[in-house]
């Protein structure tokens, strides 16, 4: 419960950052307002469109250490923070930490050794990564659906979460921690302010995670668009996020709850938010009818389109000064960054309160 002595914080974006802050925040005896521009019950960023995995290893082949450093420490306090989120909501969120596996077929499999390689070189020796390489009876035993593979790779620590449930189960949170929740509400942030169509409001800070609702705040933000099918069928049970790799597209395929599995994701150079293409939709699902075939009868139940908020380096943003802090450019890693960004930002907020006191 606050009080009038609680700090009063602003969060614009109700997204996955505005709602794991504003979580951890009121946690913290902060009385907090959270503003989005939508509606809170079916979110319009990114965060709905997403597959939901916590993947740094898969990740590090295409991107910058950093990335993998933060993922790790995401990694260390997603089982936590899922429990507490079960625990307070009585609802499953369905965290996952059952690494994932990577497959090509036998014409590709210098995709494979080439991934390996990567690894081994950005990992320089840490043994604490767990990179297992697969034949075929180690991989039946881990994906018996996977039988038309010879070898695959398995990243024993990485992990998954339905953000599907996730969303909904912060947002119930919010609800009971007494959090104030101003839906269809944009607004524009500067230090201490907050301003929308009625005029401007006060806080003690001010924290901008409006993903690409922030551009123009953020130098170089830009969109990059992924389109995503979920298909339903009870003939191919995975177990674990699996990835394809294939020297042209590459596509992972994210188990879920119900026979459902999510399938992605393109990554296109764009702002368009229009329904996925028809090229998408065929490359997407050759690419899982050469996983299994049975899946070709697999019943497409969605298709999603988002635009990923990104840097011009792909690298989370964390920018603090007096009174306000903008945490952007979480592009495909919103959910591996999540957690060790939330962490980052609680301090910069809570030593910038602690100076307006
Ligand atoms: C197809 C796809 C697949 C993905 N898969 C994964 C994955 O498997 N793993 C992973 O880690 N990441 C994945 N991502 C990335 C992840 O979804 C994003 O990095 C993450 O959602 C970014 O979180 P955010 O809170 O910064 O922004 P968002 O989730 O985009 O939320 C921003 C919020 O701000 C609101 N807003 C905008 N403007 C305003 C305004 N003026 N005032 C108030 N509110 C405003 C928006 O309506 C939105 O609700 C995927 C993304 C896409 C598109």
């Amino acid at each position: 419960m606050t009080d009038k002595n609680s700090p009063r914080i602003a969060i614009a974006g109700g997204g996955l950052m505005g709602r794991l802050l504003a979580w951890r925040l009121a946690q913290r005896d902060c009385n907090i307002t959270l503003f989005e521009a939508r509606d809170f019950t079916t979110p319009s960023g990114a965060c709905w469109a997403a597959a939901g995995m916590i993947s740094p290893l898969s990740e590090l082949v295409h991107s910058q250490r950093e990335v993998y450093g933060l993922g790790v420490r995401s990694l260390e306090l997603w089982p936590d923070w899922a429990r507490q989120l079960e625990t307070e909501s009585g609802k499953a969120v369905e965290f996952r930490r059952a690494g994932s596996v990577l497959v090509a077929h036998g014409r590709d499999r210098s995709e494979l050794e080439h991934i390996q390689r990567e690894l081994a070189g950005k990992l320089n020796g840490d043994e604490s990564a767990q990179v297992r390489p697969l034949d075929r009876g180690q991989l039946q035993q881990l994906e018996p659906a996977l039988e038309n593979f010879e070898q695959g790779l398995y990243l024993e620590s990485e992990g998954d979460i339905d953000n599907r449930r996730l969303l909904p189960v912060l947002l119930n949170i919010l609800r009971q921690q007494g959090v104030h929740l101003r839906e269809r509400t944009p607004v524009e942030c500067t230090p201490g302010c907050v301003e929308h169509g009625e005029g401007k409001l006060r806080f003690d800070c001010v924290i901008d995670c409006r993903g690409l609702g922030a551009k123009g705040q953020v130098e170089g933000l830009r969109g990059v668009r992924g389109e995503v099918l979920v298909v339903e069928t009870r003939e191919v049970q995975l177990q674990r996020p699996v990835r394809l790799l294939h020297p042209r597209y590459q596509l992972y395929a994210v188990p879920r709850s119900g026979g459902q599995t999510v399938i992605g994701a393109t990554e296109i150079e764009s702002e368009d938010m229009s329904p996925i293409s028809v090229r998408s939709l065929m490359e997407l699902s050759s690419a899982l009818y050469s996983l299994h075939p049975a899946f070709a009868e697999a019943r497409v139940v969605e298709t999603r389109v988002n635009c990923r908020p990104a840097t011009m380096d792909n690298l989370p943003h964390v920018h603090g000064e007096p009174r306000l802090v903008r945490v952007n450019g979480l592009y495909r890693h919103g959910y591996l960054l999540a957690p060790a960004l939330v962490e980052r930002v609680e301090k910069l907020v809570m030593q910038q309160c602690l100076q307006v006191a």
